[in-house]
């Protein structure tokens, strides 16, 4: 039980060990939410014998998911945290459905329509009705209008104009194509769960307590599905911070916060002040820009750890200068702490995934590795895209979006004018595409459907391919085939390594580098997945209530779900705590929740903080501090003067109101041996050993940032002359900064 509360302060423990039934945790960045979280439910589990199977925990985001579960294994052992039902609100719907989605009629095969599946079904059915939209905006209206869990059918009451009777009948095409092809998109996992826990209530009768980390973006969808699951046990407890709040574009609703203490008037609010996250100077430059929202109550980050290095603000001259800048920073502080710092420890935060191009490219020409927690997901690459699409035809043929993109790749001589050919008629028999195929290949076709010679050879090639998969499928149990052997099958039978090379010329061997990772990433879910995992990750039985078993056969649609609802390729040393080195590139709406010593913050201008699309500026604002709040002990802010369409920017409206400029310094921090110690103690490493002058003044003279402050001109060789700081004092920070050193 000690090692549960050892570590935390009074208001956490207080958090941790509350009687509570409904419980809010509300506290600013970096003061132990989430770590209060966990050991509430290591504690729930040690103290109150609760079984972890009966526990819900939720987090938004994969990563987050499995950070969580790593810290709560430290505390409760391996095997006790895995029975968890943890992960995100997607993945734990996505398991009520498959095993009790056949009391509300959903069938066990069904697939999941993903973010390109989506675009194609809505760029039909906009054809079909002859309406103009653009498939990208149906999608994103549709989506928005099921997070607030409103259908065709509430949106046709308040469909009244034009426009909204058009888009209705985009919306309504959209859901038939959904239904009719078996696939559910990822809003509707939500939907469908909370009208599952609706219909079925006792489906959630063994839950004994649900924890809920980010409340403050959860939707109304995900609220009722927070409420649907404690609906037996009444006990919840959620962590959250309204400063963070970034997700109201996508329907996140802050009110929840009060509509839960109106639902449960004895909810007890419990708030932790402490930051033992960042530096104090990087902490009052985070409060400086957050105190501009005027409607926000006045609150205070309290800092534990000592002031450090001022926050830099750097203007320079384009979008490549600037991420050249950026590398040759890393590099710099990289080698002024002695290899303190590794690559795992830098992140860049962008604002949107699209301006990573730049800081992609010079950290591939600096040869630094990174890693993208955005931007083009490992899975969506054109060589991985096309093998898991094969494999969902072969899981789930129903798609007809996914068998479009794959009929003819590698080239069959099938071309779009034989594919239309082949929808119409699959439209005339009422049957799938799928269906059709099979038909015309085994001769069960219409005299009058043609089709040329090339062409049929090309659809049996590819039927063979998916016939095979599925035989490979239905042995994966008798056999003990795997998924791997599933997917070499695959990749044998298309040849894929010529065709890579064919195709892609010139980094033929990137690609198929890729294509090995996914063949170890499918290996991995094996291993990590087995069957008897897979058993005793089943929810557990309810009584009168019919539950599907999970079998080794559902392998290949676990391992599809799982790549549907992963947000980023993460390999499998993340895992295993390995120390693969990599940079992270993140959106800083994908960075919430987690912490890098060394933060990078680039295109700091107004259009791209705050968005020239966004609708609210507040939520702008937010963002920028969640981005901030991520870094420990460097934090980085920079804004080009040209983007990278070359147009003059102006630095971002946030980073230029009065006063604020005081917060940050220009140049780069300076590094002394004792502020490396300070570092390593705030990072909690050992620190390396220290450095003769001489072998610093080498240092120093490759250096060839001019603002470097000893550059050249050593003073006398003396540490505490090196150890100097500018001293800039800092209004209304008393004396704590006299003594900067830099980190420490
Ligand atoms: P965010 O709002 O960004 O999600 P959070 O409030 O969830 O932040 P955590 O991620 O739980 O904060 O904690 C931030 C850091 O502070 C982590 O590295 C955590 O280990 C550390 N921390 C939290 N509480 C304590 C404590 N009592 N003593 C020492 N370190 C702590
Ligand atoms: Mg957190």
């Amino acid at each position: 039980m000690d090692a549960i509360l050892d570590g935390l302060n009074d208001a956490q423990r207080e958090a941790v060990t509350s009687s509570a039934s409904v419980l809010q945790v509300l506290a600013p960045p970096g003061s132990g939410k989430t770590k209060t979280l966990t050991a509430r439910v290591a504690y729930l589990v040690g103290h109150h014998q609760l079984k972890p199977w009966n526990i819900i925990v939720c987090t938004f985001t994969v990563k987050a998911a499995r950070e969580m579960k790593d810290r709560i294994k430290a505390l409760i052992g391996e095997q006790v945290a895995k029975k968890l039902e943890l992960g995100t609100f997607h993945s734990i719907a996505l398991r009520y459905l498959k095993q009790y989605g056949q009391h509300i009629g959903i069938s066990k095969d069904f697939g999941i329509a993903d973010s390109s599946d989506t675009k194609a079904i809505l760029k039909k059915s906009i054809a079909k009705i002859g309406a103009t939209m653009q498939p990208g905006s149906a999608q994103g209206r549709i989506s928005s209008l099921k997070c607030k869990g409103i259908d065709c059918d509430a949106f046709a009451r308040s469909a009244k104009n034009v426009e909204s009777q058009e888009f209705l009948q985009i919306y309504r095409s959209y859901e038939a194509t959904l239904l009719a092809s078996n696939l559910l998109d990822y809003d509707d996992l939500l939907l469908r769960c909370r009208f599952l826990m609706q219909s079925h209530p006792q489906c959630v009768s063994n839950v004994q307590a649900v924890l809920i980390d980010e409340f403050q973006d959860t939707n109304c969808v995900q609220y009722d599905l927070m409420r649907l699951f404690a609906q037996h046990c009444n006990a919840i407890t959620i962590v959250g911070d309204p400063d963070q709040s970034i997700y109201g574009w996508r329907s996140a609703e802050i009110k929840n916060l009060a509509t839960m203490k109106q639902q449960w008037p004895d909810t007890l609010t419990i708030n932790l002040k402490d930051n033992y996250r960042s530096s104090g100077a990087i902490l009052h430059a985070a409060q400086k820009l957050i105190e501009q929202d005027e409607g926000r109550p006045p609150k205070k980050l309290q800092a534990t750890h000592s002031i450090g290095s001022r926050p830099v603000l750097r203007k320079l001259p384009s979008a490549n200068a600037e991420a050249e800048w950026l590398v040759s920073e890393i590099k710099r502080t990289q080698a002024v702490t002695g290899g303190l710092l590794k690559e795992n420890d830098f992140a860049v935060l962008l604002r949107s995934a699209t301006l990573s191009r730049a800081i992609e490219s010079a950290l591939g020409k600096a040869g630094v590795p990174y890693r993208m927690l955005c931007g083009t997901r490992f899975y969506d690459r054109a060589e991985v895209k096309v093998l898991i699409d094969y494999l969902r035809v072969i899981n789930h043929a129903g798609n007809d979006e996914v068998i479009e993109r794959v009929i003819n790749v590698p080239t069959r001589k099938i071309g779009d004018k034989t594919v239309a050919a082949l929808n119409q008629e699959a439209q005339l028999k009422g049957v799938s595409l799928w269906r059709m195929i099979l038909d015309v290949v085994q001769g069960r076709c219409r005299s009058e459907f043609k089709l040329a010679e090339p062409a049929l050879k090309g659809l049996a090639s590819f039927v063979d391919v998916v016939l095979t998969g599925q035989r490979k499928v239905t042995s994966l149990e008798s056999e003990k085939s795997s998924l791997l052997a599933l997917l070499e099958t695959v990749i044998k039978k298309l040849n894929f390594q010529s065709y890579l090379k064919e195709k892609y010329a010139e980094d033929h061997e990137i690609r198929w580098a890729n294509v090995e990772e996914l063949m170890a990433q499918t290996g991995d879910f094996e291993e990590k997945e087995n069957l008897q995992d897979m058993a005793e990750d089943a929810l557990p039985a309810i009584d009168g209530l019919d539950q599907r078993e999970i079998s080794s056969d559902d392998a290949l649609q676990l391992f599809l779900a799982n790549v549907a609802l992963t947000a980023s390729l993460e390999k499998k040393a993340d895992d295993d705590g390995e120390s693969v080195q990599q940079i992270t590139i993140s959106t800083m709406h994908a960075a919430k929740g987690l912490e890098w010593p060394v933060v990078f913050i680039p295109a700091c201008y107004d259009g791209s903080i705050p968005h020239s699309r966004a609708e609210d500026n507040d939520e702008e604002r937010r963002l920028l501090y969640v981005g901030m709040t991520r870094a420990q002990v460097l934090l980085y802010l920079s804004c080009p003067i040209k983007n990278t369409q070359r147009e003059e920017t102006c630095m971002s409206t946030f980073l230029t109101q009065p006063g604020i400029e005081c917060f940050f310094e220009e140049h780069g921090p300076m590094v002394s041996n004792a502020s490396v110690n300070a570092l390593a103690k705030t990072l909690r490493r050992d620190a390396p050993a220290p450095k003769t002058i001489s072998e610093k003044r080498r240092e120093l003279d490759q250096e060839e940032d001019n603002y470097w402050p000893l550059n050249g001109d050593m003073p006398a060789a003396e540490e505490a002359r090196w150890d100097y700081s500018r001293d800039k004092s800092l209004p209304g920070f008393g004396t704590a900064n006299r003594s900067l050193s830099t980190f420490g």
